[in-house]
């Protein structure tokens, strides 16, 4: 009997590449997805594939979320509130999907004895300044007066509710913190940087760096994502455990606007754009976020295996497609 799998979010930019994985390693896999953010483009491929199911529907929706913990094996959580720009807009659509939501999986889960993988963000570690952030350290968030802690707060009672199912209900639950998870399929509607740069450099446009550019980021391939993902969820020593997922290399996003130009060889000018123009009036960013994965290393041999240049070259390639494709519909509907 296949193991089977419930991707909550699986029409989404991390659940669409988990459940192609889970297929290819003859899982079943159910996916669930209110197509909030996520679309349906991202599971057009997988819907002819035998063993793939989905559902369009909230996480939310505690009827539905009952019924397809009870088909399955194992829970992935991955349907949230995603992206600052969207957190910043939508403050209160965030804060009740990732709260209630997460209690409505894990309330379910813990019904039918099904392990749960939650996954939570290096948000979490908010103004930090203490490098690289390891999974015990202390977290500093700021404000409630500035929305954008919201998500990051949000985020970590999931964290505290599904590590209380664990000791109050012996829920086998593992939490991962994931780090600017990209690569091809994701979308900059929501904000996301590296999308942004590419289409806007592949379309000369100017490329838009936010602040002084000087804060960093660690980028982390989508594909060594969710095989850390699939080990955990397998691993019993993983269970109760929370686990950094990211990469090591460290880019401010100014060297990345130059890095993407020069990798498209397009023409765009670099622009600076005040956080009040981008986000809202006294936005904080988060000036450096770099993880400690020896955690992760140690319990599952995990290693990145694309560096940030062979990410940047796989999105440039699929947005240059997916760009070009839509300038031949365009000319076709014209004719
Ligand atoms: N950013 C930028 N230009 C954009 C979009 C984002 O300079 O067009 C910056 C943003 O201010 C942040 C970094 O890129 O410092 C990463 O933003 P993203 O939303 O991708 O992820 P975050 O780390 O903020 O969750």
């Amino acid at each position: 009997m296949p193991v089977r799998s419930l991707i909550t979010g699986g029409a989404g930019f991390i659940g669409s590449h988990l459940a192609e994985a889970l297929l290819k390693r003859g899982e079943e896999v159910y996916a669930l997805d209110n197509l909030s953010t996520g679309s349906m483009a991202n599971i057009d491929a997988l819907k002819s594939r035998p063993g793939f199911h989905y559902v369009l529907d909230s996480v939310r929706n505690a009827y539905v979320v009952a019924e397809m913990v009870d088909r399955c094996d194992v829970v992935y959580h991955l349907a949230a509130a995603v992206g600052v720009k969207l957190i910043v807009e939508d403050p209160v659509n965030t804060i009740e999907t990732n709260v209630h939501g997460t209690e409505t999986v894990l309330h379910h889960a813990s019904k039918k004895g099904k392990k749960v993988l939650i996954a939570s963000t290096s948000e979490v570690y908010g103004k930090s300044e203490q490098f690289p952030f390891r999974e015990d350290q202390d977290v500093l968030l700021g404000p409630s007066s500035k929305s954008r802690w919201s998500y990051a707060c949000s985020k970590l009672v999931d964290e505290f509710l599904a590590l209380a199912y664990l000791r109050q209900k012996k829920l086998p639950v593992v939490i991962v913190r994931l780090f600017n998870t990209v690569g091809p399929r994701q979308t900059g509607r929501y904000g996301m940087v590296i999308p942004t740069f590419v289409r806007q450099a592949l379309r000369n446009e100017p490329i838009t760096v936010y602040g002084d550019g000087r804060q960093s980021r660690s980028f982390t391939y989508v594909g060594d994502v969710v095989w850390a993902l699939t080990r955990l969820a397998h691993t019993p020593e993983a269970v109760g455990q929370i686990f950094n997922v990211g990469s090591g290399q460290e880019i401010t996003m100014n060297e990345l606007a130059a890095l993407i130009k020069k990798m498209t060889g397009s023409s765009s000018p670099i622009v600076h754009v005040p956080y009040a123009e981008a986000y809202e009036q006294g936005f904080e960013d988060t000036g450096r976020r770099v993880p400690d994965i020896s955690r992760l290393a140690a319990t599952i041999g995990y290693r990145p295996t694309l560096d940030l240049e062979g990410i940047l070259k796989k999105v440039i390639d699929h947005t240059a497609a997916e760009l070009s494709e839509s300038v031949r519909a365009v000319s076709a509907a014209a004719v």
